[in-house]
């Protein structure tokens, strides 16, 4: 049987028989210009996590992930990823958490755990300490995937860790310092990594309500496949009919990403291609409430929406 760190070695060898060249040709042209030694280094550290956005990265496939890594942007440390462990592992994080400002970005994939610091250590130190001290020397942070975003799954109601998000931890801990969300869950490989080179190579993209406009600035709905289905009132009436995924209860009216346009698993389907409807992953009240479960059956009392 296939542990964790097998599976991520298995997703990586796959993704790196993709190249960039299905990129277009000023889209090469300015990875190609990227020069790795001047590239801030990359720490990832994880929260409150299933590690499913670390294994959805690994999907990468325009660039490969390898390329991502090995090209354009200088990991320095990955939980998952990492030959060091234990010891040298911490050292590594202490080399640039607590050594010169601005040599790093901070990405955190996960929650934090505010009313229970313990529930997340690495090595001798919380994560909530690691991330203060962080603050003092990153460039700038990105919260990837919606717990380390808005709590998430972590912080669904009744949860006893008072999971939240980055942004949320940053603000009660008085640190004012930049965070761009990337929410989704999993996230799709594409926002995390074009954000990531966009930041290296040419600076702060732009954003929308603090995420990169490039990918969250639509809804679902707007971009859907099925959008005509909805405009003619033709439903699916369960799961597997054809027609728009509205009466059993999509959410894709109120969710912001381009998963229709950009396509999961190496652009070819998305949830509702599927014949799943959207779940909202995106959203910040993603999985929170109780009266938000993830499907819904035959919900004709939700006002239709344009
Ligand atoms: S409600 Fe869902 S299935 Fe229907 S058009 Fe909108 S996103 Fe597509
Ligand atoms: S379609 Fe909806 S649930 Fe599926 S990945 Fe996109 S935002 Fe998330």
């Amino acid at each position: 049987m296939l542990n964790r760190r097998d599976v991520i070695k298995m997703a990586a060898a796959l993704a790196a028989a993709f190249g960039i060249d299905s990129l277009p040709a000023p889209v090469v042209a300015a990875l190609k210009a990227i020069d790795p030694a001047t590239v801030p280094k990359i720490i990832y550290l994880q929260g409150l996590s299933c590690s499913g956005c670390s294994v959805s990265l690994l999907q990468a496939t325009q660039p490969a992930v390898l390329t991502m890594l090995t090209e354009y942007s200088r990991l320095a440390f990955h939980g998952d990823l990492a030959a060091a462990s234990g010891a040298l592992a911490q050292e590594t994080i202490n080399h640039y958490i607590e050594g010169k400002a601005g040599e790093y970005f901070l990405v955190l994939e996960g929650a934090i755990p505010a009313a229970m610091p313990e529930a997340c250590q690495i090595g001798e130190h919380t994560l909530a300490d690691y991330l203060v001290k962080a603050s003092t020397t990153m460039n700038g942070a990105l919260a990837v995937g919606s717990c380390a975003c808005y709590g998430g799954i972590p912080a669904a109601e009744g949860n006893l860790t008072g999971a939240v998000g980055l942004r949320e931890f940053f603000k009660s801990s008085k640190i004012d310092k930049l965070v761009i969300d990337i929410p989704g869950c999993s996230v799709h490989p594409d926002w995390v990594w074009h954000t990531i080179v966009h930041l290296v190579r040419s600076g702060l993209p732009e954003l929308i309500k603090d995420r990169p406009a490039q990918f969250y600035s639509k809804k679902v709905h707007e971009l859907c496949s099925r959008y005509h289905d909805f405009q003619e009132e033709i439903f699916a009436g369960k799961l597997g009919d054809s027609g728009c995924l509205f009466k059993l209860g999509c959410l894709g009216p109120d969710s912001y990403a381009d998963c229709p346009t950009r396509g999961w698993n190496g652009t070819s389907t998305f949830c509702v291609e599927a014949n799943a409807p959207c779940v909202g992953c995106t959203s910040p009240d993603f999985a929170r409430k109780k009266t938000f479960p993830f499907y819904r059956l035959n919900e004709n009392t939700r006002k239709k929406k344009t």
